[in-house]
């Protein structure tokens, strides 16, 4: 028999843990696959800890792995991905805002053998405020444009995939991860599956306005080159500007008889927008050279402090 790995990042969510327990558990044993639920605790303050044990002790299926602090649900994911024994394995939010009712249906798509991954999308946005809605907007615009990584717009992280997929986001073994990216980057037949947007039924999003522009940078950064590029851009349009200011001069000392120039505020204005062009390259190839910075220092992306099963 096939076997499901479900794959929940859990940050400070003990009042949802019992409800997506009860809930995903009915949803998995009616299905013809055995299962496993792996929860990932992410250095939650709360009581999250204490609930996966408790959880783990009356059922077998339940799996925990514990970091020693939090670090962030990337690398939540990644943890889970790497020791998922599933044939097919899920990343669920543990807030029920990814519905385990729509397993069944995946699972289904998944087995009739055209598809390698069920992912799931959010019909609308309905309940965002429109300001972020329209920066999602303007970022799956733009990634799609500069990245080689296709991304869809309103795309969840709630995905069923096969096995490859899974061994290919493990060899996947980055230190900046942007999950949404490497889904797109590692390819595979993808099917779309629509839902409506559900509310989180305890507890309360980790999710602020500037974590989400700093998470969008990251994504642009990390599967992008194109940021590097607008660099020479500027470099090749600011040359072609002073040559032909060059022949300006020349021409005007050479032509006008009376050809003293107060340049004062031109002068100010050129050297500071010059000046601002290239310390915002700079920052460019700051943010490129920050990430190779971690990258290089090859620390490992979380440390686990306790788990109920043999970690690999
Ligand atoms: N999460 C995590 N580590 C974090 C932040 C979030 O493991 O640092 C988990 C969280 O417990 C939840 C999922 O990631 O299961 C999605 O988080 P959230 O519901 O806050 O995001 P939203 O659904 O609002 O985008
Ligand atoms: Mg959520």
């Amino acid at each position: 028999m096939n076997m499901i790995s479900i794959i929940a990042p859990c940050y400070n969510e003990e009042a949802a843990l019992p409800i997506f327990y009860k809930e995903a558990t009915k949803v998995l044993s009616s299905m013809e696959a055995d299962y496993e639920l792996i929860f990932v605790n992410d250095g939650s303050r709360d009581g999250t800890l204490d609930e996966l044990r408790r959880l783990a002790a009356g059922d077998a299926h339940v799996k925990y792995i514990s970091f020693s602090r939090n670090f962030g649900k990337e690398a939540a994911m990644y943890a889970g991905f790497c020791n998922a024994k599933g044939d097919y394995a899920a990343v669920m939010d543990c807030d029920m805002q990814d519905p385990p009712s729509l397993l069944p249906e995946m699972y289904a798509i998944l087995k009739r053998g055209e598809y390698d991954s069920v992912a799931t999308r959010r019909e609308n946005r309905a309940g965002e405020p429109p300001i972020r809605s329209w920066f999602a907007h303007r970022f799956y615009h733009l990634i799609n444009r500069i990245s080689d990584a296709q991304m869809m717009d309103g795309a969840r992280d709630f995905r069923l995939m096969c096995r490859s997929m899974v061994d290919a986001i493990v060899a996947m073994g980055e230190y900046n991860r942007f999950s949404k990216g490497i889904f797109g980057w590692i390819g595979f037949r993808t099917y779309w599956l629509s839902y409506e947007n559900t509310p989180r039924v305890a507890g309360e999003t980790k999710w602020h306005f500037w974590g989400l522009v700093r998470y969008a940078i990251d994504g642009i950064i990390n599967f992008s080159q194109v940021p590097l590029s607008v660099a020479s851009l500027f470099g090749i349009l600011m040359t072609g500007v002073s040559f032909l200011m060059l022949v300006a001069i020349i021409a005007r000392k050479l032509l006008v008889a009376d050809s003293s120039i107060d340049g004062w505020a031109s002068i100010i204005c050129a050297i500071i927008f010059v000046g601002g062009i290239q310390l915002f390259c700079l920052g460019i190839m700051g943010q490129y050279i920050a990430k190779i910075y971690m990258e290089a220092k090859h620390r490992p992306h979380y440390i686990v402090a306790e788990s109920n099963i043999r970690l690999k």
